[in-house]
């Protein structure tokens, strides 16, 4: 089977629907559809909002987990000003100049949608001395609504208030030479990963060998999504973006095994099984430390669960900006998680 085409079917499908942490319905609603498509229907929401999958295993030994948050980095309007335009705060860490000049959608809480373009606020040429020197940070980016507005109670009138989710354009990709372009690989990237995952036990008729708990986590990009997974679970294998960039191991085509990221090492003897799986099945993998970098383990860990706890994911070119993977790098990931959970 061609998992590469499969990733092409869904990724569509979890890029374009907004969920920025928090606003989590609509790919709640998505990931549930793929998920019944491909004959699974054990899944539940927590009060918190993740979604968890449980599927039996061949034993019972054990309980493992495995999870990619679905949560995204986005935007809400912080304040309307006096021109009709928005104020926004960020909702976990963009990296505000890759926002100036995104298009943009403003989500009311009454469901309606208006469109509009993230701006510096010295938004002309023309008219500004500062317009190419002013600090592209959240201070000083606006949010140009497509509506006739020129005043707070325009924009008031329109049902906008603060608190409203802005969420701006993926600006989803597949070229030809088969990159991934995209914002939000991290980790939508990893979404498509465990659902391409999940087929494939279909295709090939397998039980993973424990219990497994599929979990889509909605707040990681704010710290503390696994932070309520279940306490029976033994093993937790996160799929999250590996880091490229300086010194670092992790490339766009590789999976990448983190040992350590902010919070620390990952557990030893889980991280020593995966880097073997990998080995073994001759996968293009890394093992890496990730330098500015917190994850679901970490979540856990912090929350009091007692398992034990690794990370692996494509490795993710200039992430939380204009993120660029290949498929290859995807595939990879596949294959190790789907060997971590059928032999392991
Ligand atoms: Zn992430």
């Amino acid at each position: 089977m061609d998992y590469k085409a499969y990733l092409k079917e869904i990724a569509p499908k979890i890029f374009l629907t907004d969920s920025p942490t928090g606003y989590s319905k609509n790919i709640d609603n998505v990931i549930i559809s793929i998920l019944n498509e491909l004959g699974y229907t054990n899944i539940k929401k927590t009060n918190k909002g993740n979604l968890v999958l449980e599927i039996e295993g061949e034993n019972n030994n054990k309980t493992v987990a495995t999870s990619a948050h679905a949560d995204t980095l986005g935007l809400m309007v912080r304040s309307i000003n006096s021109d009709g335009t928005l104020k926004v705060t960020n909702v976990g860490g963009p990296q505000a100049p890759t926002l100036d000049g995104e298009y943009c959608k403003i989500v009311t809480r009454d469901g309606k949608s208006y469109t509009g373009t993230v701006l510096s606020s010295s938004p002309s040429s023309h008219v500004y001395p500062d317009a190419k020197s002013k600090p592209r940070d959240f201070d000083n980016l606006i949010v140009r609504i497509d509506e006739n507005v020129k005043s707070k109670d325009d924009v008031i009138k329109l049902g906008i208030d603060n608190g409203d989710y802005v969420c701006y354009d993926p600006k989803t990709t597949i070229t030809e030479s088969g990159f991934l372009k995209s914002r939000f690989i991290d980790d939508k990237g990893s979404v498509c990963a465990i659902l391409t995952v999940l087929k494939k036990l279909k295709d090939e008729n397998r039980k993973p060998k424990y219990n497994t708990l599929v979990y889509f986590v909605n707040q990681e990009e704010v710290g503390h999504g696994a932070s309520t997974v279940s306490n029976e679970i033994d093993e937790f294998v996160t799929v999250d973006m590996g880091c490229v960039g300086l010194d670092l191991a992790g490339n766009e085509y590789a999976v990448s095994i983190a040992a350590k990221d902010s919070n620390g090492p990952y557990d030893y003897e889980l991280t020593s099984r995966l880097i073997n799986l990998a080995k073994k099945h001759k996968l293009n993998y890394v093992v890496d430390i990730f330098p500015y970098y917190g994850s679901d383990i970490g979540a856990a860990w912090h929350a009091g669960i007692d398992c034990k706890g690794a990370l692996i994911g494509p490795g993710v070119h200039a992430s939380h900006g204009m993120e660029r993977t290949h498929l290859d790098a995807i595939i990879n990931t596949i294959e190790l998680l789907y060997s971590y959970l059928i032999e392991e």
